[in-house]
């Protein structure tokens, strides 16, 4: 029999928690007792202390794949990407089958710099299962990032397509499908953007930009001198504007 810390009850020895006050009782060789631990700090906020926890269940049961999983985003939160790199990759070790493990992987790696891994793991969560939809948003951004625009904009698309209101997508898609000159295209995207009550300086001088190169010139002004009413600051916005309305004085 054992006693529990906090109630001082006396419970079989085979028991986990008090069943009382769901106090882990403790044992230090228990992988279970750690876990608790560790959860418990993380929702209080303390990192490290959960850090050191999930080092306890590592070190009692070391090929338990969600250890590692856990490791990994408390590295990541904590700032040390290359230790949450490393915990994902263990993780994935001991289960391959875990779709998102990939996409914790593949975000940490970018953050990392490491666009072409990131890359290759947000597609393999995405194989694992095609449902995780903001992998989607995630391809398209490091798509984007590595300069590879077309495969953004399929990314997108793909997440238009299966979250047809996702504001954000239709951001980046407009900035993508801009970015290889497919201003026409890129339009409705930003409009979208702007009518969702989302509108700030960049939308408005994407969609100046947008409506200057498709020549619709009053709307490209409306748009530009909004975005500078928004943000005076706003020196592109200012820059296009006056290049559209200096005649030269003959
Ligand atoms: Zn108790």
């Amino acid at each position: 029999m054992k006693n529990c810390e906090k109630c001082k009850k006396e419970y079989p020895e085979e028991y986990i928690f008090c069943p009382t006050c769901g106090v882990p009782f403790t044992d230090k060789e228990n992988p279970v007792y750690w876990r608790e631990i560790a959860k418990n700090a993380r929702v209080n906020g303390d990192i490290q202390a959960a850090i050191d926890a999930c080092q306890n269940c590592k070190r009692i049961d070391g090929t338990n794949p969600h250890t590692y999983f856990v490791l990994g985003s408390l590295y990541y939160y904590s700032g040390e990407i290359q230790k949450s790199i490393d915990s994902y990759r263990k993780s994935i070790e001991f289960n391959p089958n875990l779709a998102d493990t990939y996409y914790y992987l593949g975000i940490s790696l970018y953050r990392s710099g490491s666009i072409q891994a990131s890359i290759e793991n947000l597609k393999k969560c995405l194989e694992l299962n095609p449902k995780f939809i903001i992998a989607y948003y995630w391809l398209g951004i490091t798509s984007y990032h590595k300069g590879e625009r077309k495969n953004a904009i399929k990314a997108f698309n793909k997440l238009l397509k299966l979250n047809p209101e996702s504001v954000i997508a239709h951001y980046h898609i407009g900035v993508s499908l801009s970015a290889v000159g497919k201003y026409k295209e890129s339009i409705p995207h930003f409009q979208k953007v702007k009518e969702s009550g989302s509108e700030n300086e960049a939308v408005l001088f994407h969609l100046g930009t947008a409506y200057f190169r498709t020549g619709n010139f009053p709307l490209s002004i409306e748009n530009f001198k909004k975005s500078i009413e928004l943000n005076p600051e706003d020196n592109r916005s200012k820059k296009m504007l006056d290049f559209m309305l200096d005649v030269p004085k003959i």
